[in-house]
């Protein structure tokens, strides 16, 4: 069992002390429904023949058909895909998405393929699962060392088989193939959402609130923007390398275009292609993490908080943007602090809400605007933070305790409505 799946169950657990679920729905959940292996044959460039091991979980499809990446990794085994299909099943039902949760992966290290086996062993892998996945069944979506590229040969693929134009069995397409409008930013922004959503119930004005963030790629560099643009003051960034930290604030996009420019980091303000340092520390990323701020923002990689650096955090915000970056042992150690802690499967949903978009648009064949898209992300990200927040106050639970709650009850109203053993035995 990976870290992820036993933290996952950890605070499965603890949600399940405080909602009102009938004995069969807590049992339907507590296994994935169905779980595909399959060997995939690659005829590399040498002429040789290999043999991968691909995966594809459907966690659970009360709620509608499964959804969730494809990760190429060479950890990936049967049980990390099954452990984040359950994750799915809960970020899907958090945002009310008409979805069930489901992942899939290849035992690969996709670096040592050339671009050509890269997209043999994608669409070998979708040859494989065809059977498996569909539209109305299960979708695809890029992870760990996928993109769009990928999601583009996995649509054709499927499309050759089906013979028909499939697009919406896989999200995260290129806009060209019936990709969304606002896909790339939709993580960063509905994080943004939450954060701006909360704010007020802290009294917090963005001029008066330092942020610290984690990882500056997609998700951590596209946040710091949209916070920097809404006022708030970015003190400190970082990336695999380490981070920079400035009490006065960061010109955030001075550092963006700093960091595309030459890939590396620095505390810089440009004016056009001129950019001169700016008072500034260095520091590392566990610096980072234990600095003196308002709100901390680990958008990196998952375990960066943990029992034995949890007493030295000083942030009373913090808010998951990478998928499980805080282990299950911390969570009572910041709680104690009074530490609030937004979890990742409310916080970082903003990008399966957009590939929900995405299928929604590929089925309707009409296609919308980048500003329909985050209008429509708003409405959700903020209606489901207020539910997630009430829960939390009014029951008196932590937010991520709050927030499985809140999935938990939706989807065991779904299992119910289906009828259980209280309805058979009700007369
Ligand atoms: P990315 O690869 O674009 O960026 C990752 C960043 O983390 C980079 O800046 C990298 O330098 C930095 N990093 C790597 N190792 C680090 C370390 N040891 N310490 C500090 N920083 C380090 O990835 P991303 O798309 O921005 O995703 C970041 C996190 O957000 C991941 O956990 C991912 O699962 C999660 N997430 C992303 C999306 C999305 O749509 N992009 C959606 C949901 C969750």
């Amino acid at each position: 069992m990976t870290s992820l799946l036993s933290d996952a169950n950890l605070r499965l657990d603890e949600a399940l002390k405080h909602v009102q679920l009938s004995e069969d729905a807590i049992l339907r959940l507590r296994s994935p429904k169905a779980s595909l292996s399959v060997s995939i044959p690659l005829r590399r460039d040498d002429g040789s023949l290999q043999i991968f091991q691909g995966y594809r979980v459907r966690y659970d499809d009360t709620r509608g058909p499964t959804k969730g990446g494809v990760r190429f990794h060479p950890n990936v085994s049967i049980d990390e895909v099954q452990s984040l299909s359950f994750w799915m099943t809960f970020k899907c039902a958090v945002l009310d998405l008409p979805y069930g949760g489901g992942k899939g992966g290849i035992t690969v290290n996709p670096k040592e393929l050339s671009r050509m086996e890269l997209e043999r062993l994608s669409r070998g892998y979708v040859d494989a699962i065809a059977d498996f996945i569909g539209p109305d069944r299960d979708i695809l979506a890029p992870d760990v060392y996928t993109n769009a590229m990928i999601m583009s040969w996995m649509m054709d693929q499927y499309s050759i088989i089906q013979r028909k134009f499939s697009p919406a069995v896989v999200t995260g397409k290129p806009i060209a193939v019936g990709g969304s409008q606002g896909r790339d930013t939709a993580t960063a922004m509905g994080a943004f959402f939450t954060i701006q959503t909360l704010m007020p119930k802290f009294d917090r004005e963005p001029s008066q609130t330092r942020v610290a963030i984690q990882g500056f790629g997609n998700a951590g560099a596209t946040l710091a923007q949209l916070l920097f643009d809404a006022g708030y003051v970015v003190v400190a960034v970082s990336d695999s390398k380490g981070g920079i930290y400035a009490p006065q604030g960061l010109d955030i996009p001075s550092v963006r275009s700093h960091k595309n420019a030459t890939r590396t980091m620095k505390a810089v303000y440009c004016e056009g292609s001129v950019c001169n340092l700016v008072d500034h520390k260095t520091i590392t990323n566990a610096e980072l993490l234990e600095l003196d701020v308002d709100i901390l923002v680990p958008a990196a990689l998952e375990n960066q908080i943990t029992a034995e650096n949890a007493p030295r955090i000083k942030a009373p915000l913090i808010f998951e943007v990478a998928n499980g970056p805080i282990a299950a042992a911390a969570d009572p150690i910041l709680k104690d602090k009074g530490c609030y802690v937004f979890p990742d499967i409310l916080v970082n949903a903003g990008g399966v809400t957009v590939s929900y978009f995405e299928w929604v648009q590929n089925r309707n064949g009409l296609y919308w605007s980048a500003e329909e898209v985050n209008q429509q992300l708003q409405q959700r990200m903020v209606r489901e933070t207020e539910a997630v927040w009430k829960i939390s106050q009014s029951r008196d639970l932590s937010p991520r305790t709050a927030a499985y709650v809140h999935a938990l009850e939706r989807l065991g109203e779904t299992i119910e409505a289906k009828g259980t053993r209280d309805y058979y035995q009700a007369g």
